[in-house]
């Protein structure tokens, strides 16, 4: 049995992110799950060995060990490849020559998105092009994304903090015009390889999980179980990021914050922990008994009332 936390190694995490790995950490620890750490690292450009150096040890100041060497998705690429190659020979696939702008154009003319598919869902342009068609596109030099080919199902899931969760399925790119895999690709051939039993991430990805649930199927992958916990926001009601001052273990050392104290925080902004329990007494060891997925608030958190939580 096996649970992870993946990160994208393109900076230090912020409370938020190092919430959604306690909350990992707790969930593995809590059912006898080994804890494994992937980085998801597709992106060659902003992610670094660096970033992932000092992720991991930001980790591991909270106190949160984990299991086995740590995966890197830049080194499966070609895992990913043969996936993606089998689900071609089932017909599932098909390349998309689109622009982001040409998409953009295209919902907005639309009325209303297709198949009654989310806002902002792939309207379908390459879907049924003719040889010609794409002969036409290859001849421009334009060089093709691929996209999964789907019918616009509604798919559901149990989970273990939101309940049932539903969404429709869309035409989702497995791989980029530039070669690059996909993150819905990645993440459910690493999950079914690395054994992955529990998916606890942020709630952000509740809607991509119809999507994943698909991959599963199509590739004779079983589902893991979900927990998709609540985020931190900053000022603006956005999913907490760096421009949102103090937000990073090293941040807030600089401000004189201990690492206990800000798991302390963590632990009672979810209510793992009261406000009155003395911090050196919050460690993640006494968090593993109290930790129960379906008493995890759903609502995000206000970065602004975690930091009052220093008390
Ligand atoms: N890499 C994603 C993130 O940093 C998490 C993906 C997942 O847990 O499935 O938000």
């Amino acid at each position: 049995m096996s649970g992870r936390f993946a990160p994208s190694p393109t900076g230090d995490l912020h409370l938020g992110n190092l919430r959604t790995a306690l909350l990992a950490w707790l969930a593995a620890r809590s059912s006898g799950c080994s804890f494994l750490i992937r980085m998801e690292d597709l992106d060659l450009v902003t992610s670094s060995v660096e970033h992932e150096r000092r992720q991991v040890a930001d980790l591991t100041a909270l106190g949160l060990d984990h299991d086995g060497d740590i995966v890197r998705q830049s080194e499966r690429f070609d895992l990913y490849r043969s996936h993606i190659d089998r689900l071609a020979a089932a017909g599932r696939i098909y390349p998309c020559y689109c622009t982001r702008r040409e998409i953009r154009e295209e919902i907005e003319a639309a009325a209303s998105a297709p198949h009654g598919l989310p806002d902002g869902a792939y309207p379908g342009i390459c879907r049924d092009l003719t040889d010609d068609e794409r002969d036409a596109r290859e001849a421009a030099g334009r060089t093709p994304a691929l996209r999964l080919r789907t019918d616009g199902q509604w798919l559901e899931f149990d989970d273990r903090v939101l309940g049932r969760v539903g969404g429709h399925v869309d035409d989702v790119v497995l791989a980029r015009a530039d070669g690059v895999p996909a993150y819905n690709l990645a993440v459910v051939v690493d999950d079914e390889l690395q054994a992955i039993d529990q998916v606890v991430r942020g709630d952000d990805l509740a809607s991509s999980t119809p999507r994943q649930l698909l991959l599963q199927r199509l590739l004779g992958f079983g589902a893991p179980e979900y927990q998709h916990v609540p985020l931190v926001l900053g000022p603006t009601g956005h999913r907490l990021a760096k421009r949102d001052g103090a937000v990073t273990l090293a941040e807030l050392a600089a401000e004189g914050w201990t690492a206990a104290e800000a798991l302390a925080v963590l632990a009672r902004s979810v209510g793992l922990a009261t406000a009155t329990e003395p911090t050196p007494t919050v460690t993640t060891d006494r968090l593993i008994d109290r930790y129960d997925p379906s008493a995890l608030p759903r609502e995000p958190s206000a970065f602004a009332d975690l930091v009052a939580l220093r008390g």
